[in-house]
C-alpha cells in the first residue's frame, strides 16, 4: 500500500499546523501511523491522495448519514451559492430549518443555530445556569461534549486516546463547578444530588455514549436522571450531537421515550457543514438574547448554505424513515458477522452495536462505563486498524470511537468488511 503522498503532505503539514491536523484524532497517533490525507469521497467510499480507495466507516464522524456527495443534497446548490454566501441578516431557510428540528424532537419548542457541537453544549449550559440561577453541572465520565472549558473533564475520545484526563489550560476555578459522575450509575447521581442538589443547574449526558466507544445508557438510568433532575429543579440536557437524527429521526429522546429539558445537536444537522443547534422548552429558550438575559451570538450562525444542506438532509430523513430500518439491518448484519468471526477465531473482543453505531472493543466486557472500556487492549486495536486499512477499510483511528454506517453503504460493502475482519483478526491473533 503506497502512502507516499500522504506522508509528503504530512511532513509539510506539521510545519504549520500543530500535529499536522485540525482535530487530534485525525493524527492517527494511537494506531501508530501518520495521517492519511483524503482527496475525495462518493457514496460509501473515500479516496486518499495516493489514489487508495476505502470503504469509509468514519463518515466525517457521523454527519454523512446519506454518504459522501449525495446528489439529493447537492442539486442546485450552485445557484444558492451564487446568490450570496452569508449576510449576517436573517434568511427564510433558517426558519424552515428551526421548524423541522422543533417538529422532530419531543419537548423541544424553540431552537438556536450555532456553528458546532461545542458551541451547542457551551450555550446550553449557559442557558441552564441562567434559567436556574445555579452554577454546578453534572457530566459523566467518558462523555465528550466538545472542547468547552467546563465540560473538558474526563471526556473520552481524543482525551483518553492521548491520556489527558483534563486539558491543560483549563483553570481549576472553572471546573470547580463541574461534577463528574459514573455513567450508568444512578446511585452515584443520587448521592451527588443529596449533597449538592440545590446548586445543580443541569445534568448533561450523551444518552448513548459515542466518545468512549459505543456505550448505551440503561433505560432505567436515563429514567432515573429524568426523575431526579425534575425533583431537584435541575435541567436534563441530552447531548444528541451524534445520536440526533442517527439512532432515529427523533434521536435518543424518541428511542428511550424520555423528554429532556434541552437537547444539543450537531453533526448530521449540518450534513458535513459546520453546524450545531441547541433547543429546549419555550420558557427556557426565552432566556436567550435578544428576548432574555443570557447572551449568545454568532456571525455565521444559521449560514444560508449550511442551512440549505441541513434542511435537505433532515427532509430526506423525514420523508424516508425506512432509511433507519435499513441502516439498522446493515448494522445487525455487520454485528453478527463480526461476532461469528470473533467466536470462530476465539479473540478476546466484543462487538457492541446500538442502532447504526458500532464499536469493536478489544476486551471482554460488559461495557457499561468508562472504567470498563479502559480495560481494552488499544495496541490490539491499532494492529487491527492497520490490517483493515490494508484491506481498503477506513475505521476510526482510535479504539474509543464509534463506526458509523450510512445509507450509501451496500450489503456488498458489509459482506466485504466482514470478510476483511476475519482475515485481519486472524493475522493479529
Ligand atoms: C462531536 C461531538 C461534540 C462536539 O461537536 P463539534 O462539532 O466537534 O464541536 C459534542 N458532543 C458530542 C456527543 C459529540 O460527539
Amino acid at each position: 500500500m503506497n502512502l507516499g503522498k500522504s506522508k509528503k503532505i504530512y511532513d509539510e503539514a506539521i510545519k504549520y499546523i500543530p500535529g499536522g491536523v485540525n482535530s487530534p484524532v485525525r493524527a492517527f497517533k494511537s494506531v501508530g501511523t501518520y495521517p492519511i490525507f483524503i482527496k475525495k469521497g462518493h457514496g460509501s467510499k473515500i479516496e486518499d491522495e495516493d489514489g487508495n480507495k476505502y470503504i469509509d466507516y468514519i463518515c466525517s464522524w457521523g454527519p454523512l448519514i446519506l454518504g459522501h456527495s449525495n446528489e439529493k443534497l447537492l442539486e442546485g446548490i450552485d445557484d444558492i451559492l451564487r446568490s450570496g454566501i452569508s449576510f449576517g441578516l436573517p434568511t427564510k431557510i433558517e426558519v424552515d430549518m428551526a421548524k423541522l428540528i422543533v417538529e422532530s424532537y419531543n419537548g423541544i419548542e424553540m431552537v438556536r443555530m450555532v456553528n458546532s457541537g461545542t458551541e451547542a453544549t457551551m450555550s446550553a449550559i449557559r442557558v441552564a445556569r441562567g434559567y436556574t440561577g445555579r452554577d454546578k453541572i453534572i457530566k459523566f465520565e467518558g462523555c465528550y461534549h466538545g472542547h468547552n472549558d467546563c465540560l473538558l473533564v474526563k471526556s473520552g475520545s481524543g482525551t483518553i486516546t492521548y491520556g489527558i484526563p483534563t486539558s491543560s489550560g483549563v483553570p481549576a476555578d472553572i471546573i470547580k463547578n463541574t461534577i463528574v459522575c459514573k455513567y450508568n450509575d444512578l446511585e452515584d447521581v443520587r448521592k451527588t444530588f443529596e449533597k449538592f442538589g440545590e446548586d445543580i443547574a443541569a445534568v448533561i449526558i450523551e444518552p448513548v455514549a459515542g466518545n468512549m466507544g459505543v456505550v448505551p445508557s440503561d433505560k432505567e438510568f436515563l429514567e432515573g436522571l429524568r426523575r431526579i433532575t425534575k425533583e431537584n429543579g435541575s435541567l436534563l440536557i441530552f447531548d444528541e450531537v451524534i445520536t440526533g437524527f442517527r439512532i432515529s429521526y427523533g434521536g435518543a429522546g424518541e428511542v428511550y421515550g424520555i423528554e429532556p429539558d434541552m437537547a444539543c445537536f450537531g453533526k448530521i444537522i449540518g450534513g458535513g457543514f459546520p453546524v450545531g443547534a441547541y433547543g429546549g422548552k419555550r420558557e427556557i429558550m426565552e432566556m436567550v438574547s435578544p428576548i432574555g438575559p443570557v447572551y449568545q451570538a454568532g456571525t455565521l450562525s444559521g449560514n444560508p448554505l449550511a442551512m440549505h444542506i441541513g434542511y435537505r438532509i433532515l427532509k430526506v430523513l423525514k420523508e424516508n424513515k425506512n432509511i433507519y430500518k435499513e441502516l439498522e439491518e446493515k448494522a445487525i448484519m455487520m454485528e453478527e458477522g463480526i461476532r461469528r468471526n470473533i467466536e470462530e477465531l476465539n479473540i478476546n473482543a466484543k462487538i457492541v452495536r446500538f442502532k447504526s453505531m458500532l464499536t469493536l472493543f478489544f476486551g471482554k466486557g460488559p461495557f457499561k462505563n468508562f472504567d470498563d472500556v479502559q480495560s481494552c487492549d488499544i495496541e490490539m486495536y491499532a494492529k487491527y486498524f492497520n490490517e483493515m486499512l490494508k484491506r481498503g477499510i477506513m475505521l476510526p483511528p482510535a479504539q474509543f470511537e464509534g463506526m458509523f454506517l450510512s445509507a450509501a453503504h451496500t450489503k456488498k460493502d458489509i459482506e466485504y468488511t466482514i470478510k476483511a475482519n476475519y482475515e485481519a483478526l486472524k493475522v493479529i491473533k
